[in-house]
């Protein structure tokens, strides 16, 4: 397959594993005190998985697991909200498969739905915006959630439901930032990171320079990169270089989809909808400043927290953890998936606790589907 199988080729696959283990050589890391990088996107800690790379590369190497998996940091009080909007005998609630099962205080998406709840999923926003033209006497909200990949979707069905005049369709809007939370872990005097591999997609949307401040204010280096195993692994080796160099830079090793300044349609979108929340809650992580983006006055009409009064413009609450749910601590890298005493005992894709076993993106999910600890669960 055209660009696919070349960034899967296992002779230079083997020549970039060759060279990982000289430079981490170099740097003088061991299994006992590792190189520690983050992978920031849930997408890249899936595709090290799915790809055994955190195996093939060296002990002194240890890959640590970041946020970037928008429905894991969605908080439970959120999943509350969604099921409160999509209660109403009005409303029909539209929302991507990914967020049916992840849990509220109470009840998922997919429960509420079992219940009764007119919940219907649906591919794209602009699936949403169509069902409200088709079924005017209903008010359709779409539940707008994601980093910078999804956000510029979102803004672009709430401006053709403007354009279309359509008066039933909102947003529950729940976009995120990338560079917040990056910085939130960089402050952290406990964390210990060397360096990360930057989002991919993100990145196509905002470009590298948001992130200039890592290397800039932190002295660590980001190298973003694509989904593939080579480009994996080609990253990761960028990265350690700056390491064994004592540089610390921001590099594109995806630069056949990345642009430097991101995607100036994408950006204009944004610029145009939204603008940042003074903070948002983050599942596990707590309110992060200037996380979260809410959608403009001048389209207040398609704001589903001003139209049926709930969330930040009401009266949102914080909401604890389950008791013994350590997807905080996964989150920001501070333990290992099968470090959280749940994690396939009290939480499994099944009968989930947190959102990181079911999310696509999710750690937990990536633990338990490559890592054995389905097939282990089920020989119990
Ligand atoms: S095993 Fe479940 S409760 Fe524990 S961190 Fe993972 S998702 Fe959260």
């Amino acid at each position: 397959m055209k660009y696919v199988e070349e960034f899967r080729d296992p002779k230079a696959a083997n020549a970039l594993l060759a060279a990982i283990e000289r430079v981490v050589g170099e740097i003088g890391a061991t299994a006992d005190a590792p190189v520690r990088i983050m992978e920031i996107c849930g997408g890249h800690t899936h595709a090290i998985f799915r790809y055994g790379l955190d195996r093939l590369t060296p002990p002194g190497l240890e890959f640590i697991h970041g946020p970037g998996c928008p429905v894991c940091v969605l908080p439970m009080s959120r999943i509350d909200e969604c099921v409160e909007i999509a209660a109403r005998p009005d409303v029909i609630f539209t929302t991507f498969g990914d967020a049916m099962r992840v849990p509220g205080t109470r009840k998922s998406l997919i429960q509420a739905k079992a219940e009764g709840a007119d919940i219907r999923m649906v591919y794209s926003p602009l699936d949403a915006v169509d069902l409200a033209r088709r079924t005017p006497d209903r008010e359709v909200v779409f539940f707008g959630l994601g980093f910078e990949t999804t956000t510029p979707s979102t803004a672009l069905s709430i401006q053709q439901a403007a354009r279309d005049g359509l008066r039933n369709f909102s947003v529950f809007c729940n976009h995120i930032t990338v560079p917040p939370p990056i910085k939130a872990l960089l402050d952290d005097p406990h964390m210990v990171l060397d360096g990360f591999v930057g989002p991919g997609h993100v990145s196509m949307v905002i470009g590298t320079t948001p992130y200039e401040f890592i290397a800039r204010d932190y002295g660590k280096p980001l190298v973003v990169a694509g989904f593939e195993p080579l480009d994996l692994l080609h990253a990761v080796l960028m990265v350690l270089e700056q390491i064994r160099d004592g540089r610390a830079e921001i590099a594109n090793q995806y630069a056949r989809v990345v642009p430097r300044h991101g995607n100036p349609v994408s950006l204009a979108a944004i610029a145009d909808v939204y603008e940042p929340r003074p903070s948002f809650e983050w599942r596990g992580l707590g309110e992060i400043d200037s996380s979260g983006l809410k959608i403009r006055d001048a389209y207040r009409e398609f704001d589903a927290e001003a139209k049926f009064a709930v969330g930040y413009g009401a009266a949102h609450r914080i909401v604890d953890e389950p008791d013994g749910c350590a997807c905080g601590a996964v989150m920001s890298g501070r333990i290992k998936p099968t470090g959280c005493a749940q994690f396939g005992t009290g939480c499994t894709p099944e009968r989930p606790l947190g959102a990181l076993m079911v999310s696509s993106e999710g750690a937990c999910a990536a633990y338990w589907h490559y890592r054995g600890a389905r097939n282990l669960a089920a020989a119990e």
